[in-house]
């Protein structure tokens, strides 16, 4: 069975555009030219993946993709953003709300049908649950004990591993140092609260522009921020 793809896109000859290469690429397609409509239709449908534009009449992309991603019932319905824009902020707010892809107008349609078919592949392997894509860029294996960034395994030592495993475990929680210490070695340890700061700078290394997700909050701990907000 061909999987299921919603675009919601308000410029007529974009959309028939990206129906037509889908269409050609063994896809089911549905188009629709403001998200409200296609909102609706997701009640009543099962759909595979969502392209939506930033830039619609009425509710636009952003507002979409985040209620998306809040609703149990489709935050896991992977979706692909269209912009116009390569405002860093925007792709920020969209990581931020849980968009799993972007692509920047104008773009090729091969290009588009490859994320499609990226993304979706990425999402039935993250479906084992024990993978997490924080980004397309970066994905922590928790099977492996890998974690990948822009596709490359970073060269991590399993205590680093752990304070990862640990801070993403409840993105923007703040673990203080004691706690992280109990997580990482036991009571029964007697390592100082320093050591900490050293493995999360040398972690912060490896993960190259991702370490700012990675945040000290002054006199408290740490903890993991996907917006990367101070
Ligand atoms: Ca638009």
């Amino acid at each position: 069975m061909s999987k299921l793809l919603y675009i919601v896109e308000d410029e007529a000859d974009i959309l028939e555009l990206v129906l037509m290469k889908l269409e050609a690429a063994g896809f089911s397609t549905k188009g629709f030219e403001r998200a409200e409509p296609m909102l609706q239709s997701l009640k009543v449908s099962a759909v595979d993946l969502i392209i939506l534009d930033v830039m619609l009449p009425g509710m636009d992309g952003m507002e979409v993709c985040q209620k998306l991603k809040s609703d149990p019932a489709t935050e896991n319905i992977p979706v692909i953003m269209l912009t116009a824009r390569t405002d860093i902020e925007d792709k920020v707010k969209g990581l931020e709300y849980g968009a799993d892809d972007y692509i920047t107008k104008p773009f090729d349609a091969k290009e588009l049908v490859a994320r499609v078919k990226a993304v979706l592949r990425r999402s039935s392997w993250e479906s084992s649950k024990n993978v997490l894509s924080i980004t397309p860029d970066f994905v922590i294996d928790f099977n492996r004990y890998e974690v990948l960034i822009n596709g490359k395994r970073a060269d991590i030592t399993l205590t680093e591993f752990k304070i990862l495993q640990l801070l993403t475990k409840r993105p923007s929680w703040v673990y203080n140092r004691s706690q992280m210490l109990d997580y990482l070695w036991g009571t029964d340890k007697v390592v100082i609260e320093r050591t900490i700061d050293v493995h999360i700078r040398n972690l912060r290394e490896k993960l190259g522009e991702f370490a700012i997700m990675i945040q000290n909050i002054r006199g408290v701990g740490y903890r993991f921020s996907v917006g990367g907000e101070e």
